[in-house]
């Protein structure tokens, strides 16, 4: 069975980790309804891309 030769340094690992951590998402604010929704994303509370609305909401 193919085994590593050395332990893994603490500055190795480190490295190896340095792109494992969670990014905070992007958000901005609808300006229709003023909720916070996705760029580039449907608003999910009033349906409305690009200053129209797009998917009628279902009340
Ligand atoms: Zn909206």
């Amino acid at each position: 069975m193919a085994v590593p030769k050395r332990k893994t340094s603490p500055s190795k690992r480190n490295m190896r980790r340095s792109h494992d951590a969670l990014r905070v998402e992007a958000f901005q604010e609808c300006p229709n309804c003023g909720e916070l929704y996705r760029p580039h994303n449907l608003c999910t509370a009033c349906g409305h891309y690009n200053g129209r609305e797009v998917l009628p909401v279902e009340a």
